[in-house]
């Protein structure tokens, strides 16, 4: 995978193109456990709030119904609040609260109005598709990196009604999306030839993440989005998703380099050996963790220890 061809943005340059008050947010979903893939994401996202003055959203992102599980919730708010980066907005203890406006599955009510939207611009509609039609009839984008599949619209002139048990999606028209990426640059996607309609809904009626993350940073007025390169391809759709939803300025968007097993092989929650839990019972503390994190990134030339407080300095 491509490098981003910076590893740090140019903090001027990117507090010019933010509101006076930027928000940004920490997503992990809890699908496994956190690693040190999550927690090099967590150093940018809470490295540059400070830096950049932004407060910090905690988003659990638990839209996939079937994946997610509460102990993998649990685990990860407790792994947060161990390691002492805490959020400004729907920290820690709130969702220990119960139902919460940060947590996608207490949600559905605005991934509903969303999708009302859409359909009444005559933007939605519903595909049967069993994975086997969709296998069947997928091609893969070979302009893109990932070579993910493409939805070849089987489904688009049906007419089936948009009801529960069928597949929604989004008619994805031609065109370009751009933006200007704070370390990798000018951008170009083009989602209609990328993943062509786009799930917004599956059969099972999980919202899907490129729908729900799209309709969670511009109701929580997110404006600055940090994640990692792996995400680089989706936001050419989040974008064009925000905008048929009315948002008038998207956020700005900063991918970062990814933690890697191998070279062509991200850090996974399959790998034991970086997960947070396992570093810890090892006896890690948590500025160890921070500061090994840091130096697999490149921002730190050592892995010495990294206080929570000071991972804004790797960014001034
Ligand atoms: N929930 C996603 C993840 O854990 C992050 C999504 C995003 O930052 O847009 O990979």
């Amino acid at each position: 995978m491509a490098h981003p061809a910076r590893l740090r943005p140019d903090l001027a340059l990117l507090r010019a193109g933010l509101p006076a008050t930027p928000r940004t947010r920490f997503a992990p979903a809890p699908t496994g456990a956190l690693h040190l893939g999550h927690i090099a994401n967590a150093i940018y996202v809470w490295g540059l709030a400070r830096a950049a003055g932004a407060r910090v959203l905690l988003r659990i992102e638990d839209h996939d119904r079937q994946r997610c599980q509460p102990a993998y919730e649990h685990a990860l708010l407790e792994d947060l609040e161990w390691l002492g980066l805490p959020a400004d907005e729907f920290p820690v203890s709130v969702y220990r609260e119960g139902p919460c406006a940060g947590r996608q599955s207490d949600r559905d009510a605005q991934y509903r109005a969303a999708a009302a939207k859409l359909a009444g611009d005559g933007l939605l509609f519903a595909c049967d598709c069993s994975r086997r039609d969709l296998e069947a009839t997928m091609r893969s984008d070979a302009a893109s990196d990932d070579r993910e599949l493409h939805y070849a619209g089987r489904c688009r002139e049906r007419g089936l009604p948009l009801e529960e048990g069928v597949g929604w999606r989004m008619r994805m028209a031609p065109g370009e999306e751009t933006f200007e990426d704070a370390l990798c640059g000018r951008q170009r996607q083009t989602p209609a030839q990328q993943c062509g309609d786009l799930l917004i809904r599956d059969r099972l009626g999980n919202w899907s993440y490129q729908f729900a993350v799209a309709v969670d940073d511009f109701l929580q007025d997110i404006t600055l989005v940090i994640r990692g390169l792996d995400l680089l391809a989706s936001t050419g759709r989040q974008l064009r998703i925000a905008r048929l939803l009315g948002r008038a300025a998207p956020p700005v968007f900063l991918h970062h380099g990814l933690l890697m097993q191998s070279p062509t092989q991200k850090l996974s929650k399959a790998d034991g050996a970086t997960g947070v839990r396992e570093l810890r019972a090892a006896g890690w503390t948590a500025p160890r963790v921070l500061g090994e994190a840091a130096h697999r990134l490149g921002l730190q030339a050592a892995p010495s220890p990294l206080a929570a407080d000071a991972v804004e300095q790797l960014f001034r």
